[in-house]
C-alpha cells in the first residue's frame, strides 16, 4: 500500500471560502499534500476537477438544509456528482441517493460547540442519528475544535496562536465513533481542515482564520492506496474514493511532526490486515503499531484501551474479536496533544 496525504473538507467563494480551486491546490502542493476534495456548501462546482499544481483536486459537497431551524446536519459527500443537495431536507433519502450514485457520505463535525463570543461561530452538529448508511464520520475538524476554544479567557490565544489550544478530537466524538462502529459493524474516520480562509477584523487587528496553507499542515487524512498515483485523473480519483470507502486511512495532526509513515497491522496465521480491513481469526492475533516519532501509543478494542506504550512501536497479542484502533499522543508545545488516530482493524 502507498500512503498519500489528503484533505477532504474546504470551501471556495462558490460558498463561504475565499480562495478558488487552483490557488488552494497551489497551497496544498506547498504543504506536500497529494489530494484535496473541495466541499462547498450545497453546490457541486463543475469543470475544476483534475490535477492542479501537481495536486489531485476532487470536488465533493457539504450538504445541509438551509431552511432547517436550528441549522444542523452538515453532510460531506464524495463522488456523488451534481444535484445531490436537492435531497438535503430528508437525511435518509439524501443518504440513499448518494449511495445510489456510488458516492460516500460522512457527517461533518458531528459534535460541535458554539463559541459564546460571536454569533457567526454557532454550532452545526449532526442530529439525525436514526439515519442509516453513513460511510464514516469526521472525527477531527480543525475549525470545529478552534471554534470551541474561542471563549473567555483564552480567546486572544485562540485567535493569534491556535496551535496552543488544539488538543485532538473531542472525547465525546471518539466515544460516538466507537458507538457507531458497534452499531454498524464498521465506520470510517476522517480528519480535515474545513478551511475557509476568512479574514476577521477586530479594530486594528486583521487576521485570516486560518489560511489554507497553514491548515494543510495541520489535520489531514492519510490514505493507503493500491499503487502510486498515476497522474491519470480517473484512475487516481477511483483509488482515493476506494481507500475512503474501505477506511484504509488514519487521521494525523501534522503540524509539529508529520505523521507520514505510521502503520497499524494485524496478523493471525497467514491472515493479514491493515487499517479498515478485517479477517476471521484462526489463532492468536498479533498487532503491530509503528510511529514516525515518539509518542504515547494506545491500542483500543471496542473503545477500551487494552495496551499502551511510550515510544515508536507497540506490540500486542489477543484472542479477542473486536474493532481495534490506535490513538497516539505526542508532546508538542508544552502539552500532550492528539497526533494520530487510526481507522479500526476488525477481527471476527
Ligand atoms: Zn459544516
Ligand atoms: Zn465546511
Amino acid at each position: 500500500m502507498i500512503e498519500i496525504v489528503a484533505n477532504l473538507h474546504m470551501h471556495t467563494p462558490y460558498s463561504d471560502g475565499t480562495w478558488f480551486h487552483r490557488d488552494i491546490a497551489a497551497a496544498a502542493s506547498r504543504a506536500r499534500i497529494q489530494a484535496i476534495c473541495v466541499t462547498d456548501h450545497n453546490v457541486h462546482v463543475g469543470g475544476v476537477e483534475g490535477y492542479h499544481s501537481g495536486v489531485l483536486v476532487l470536488v465533493g459537497e457539504e450538504v445541509h438544509d438551509y431552511s432547517r431551524r436550528p441549522q444542523a446536519n452538515h453532510l460531506l459527500t464524495y463522488g456523488a456528482g451534481d444535484g445531490i443537495s436537492t435531497f438535503a431536507s430528508r437525511s435518509q433519502k439524501l443518504m440513499d441517493e448518494i449511495h445510489a450514485r456510488g458516492g460516500l457520505a460522512f457527517p461533518a463535525h458531528p459534535i460541535e460547540y458554539a463559541s459564546p463570543l460571536d454569533r457567526e461561530l454557532d454550532k452545526y452538529p449532526w442530529v439525525d442519528w436514526d439515519v442509516r448508511g453513513f460511510d464514516g464520520i469526521e472525527i477531527w475538524n480543525f475549525m470545529t475544535e478552534w471554534k470551541r476554544s474561542m471563549k473567555l479567557p483564552q480567546a486572544l490565544i485562540a485567535f493569534l496562536f491556535p496551535s496552543l489550544l488544539i488538543r485532538g478530537p473531542f472525547r465525546p466524538t471518539l466515544n460516538l465513533w466507537d458507538k457507531l462502529i458497534a452499531r454498524e459493524g464498521r465506520m470510517n474516520g476522517i480528519g480535515n481542515s474545513d478551511a475557509h480562509g476568512i479574514v476577521v477584523r477586530r479594530g486594528p487587528i486583521h487576521k485570516t482564520i486560518f489560511d489554507y496553507a497553514y491548515l494543510f499542515r495541520c489535520v489531514n487524512t492519510h490514505l493507503l492506496i493500491d499503487k502510486p498515483l498515476t497522474r491519470d485523473f480517473a484512475t487516481d480519483k477511483r483509488m482515493v474514493l476506494d481507500a475512503l470507502r474501505a477506511g484504509r486511512a488514519f487521521v494525523g495532526y501534522d503540524l509539529g511532526r508529520s505523521s507520514r509513515g505510521f502503520s497499524f497491522k494485524a496478523a493471525s496465521g497467514t491472515a493479514r490486515a491493515e487499517m479498515g480491513e478485517d479477517f476471521k481469526r484462526r489463532s492468536i492475533v498479533t498487532f503491530e503499531v509503528r510511529c514516525p516519532g515518539v509518542g504515547l501509543i494506545k491500542l483500543l478494542k471496542d473503545g477500551v484501551v487494552v495496551a499502551r506504550s511510550f515510544g515508536r512501536t507497540l506490540h500486542h497479542q489477543s484472542i479477542e474479536p473486536g474493532a481495534y484502533r490506535v490513538e497516539v499522543y505526542r508532546f508538542f508545545r508544552l502539552w500532550m496533544r492528539g497526533w494520530i488516530f487510526s481507522n479500526p482493524i476488525y477481527i471476527t
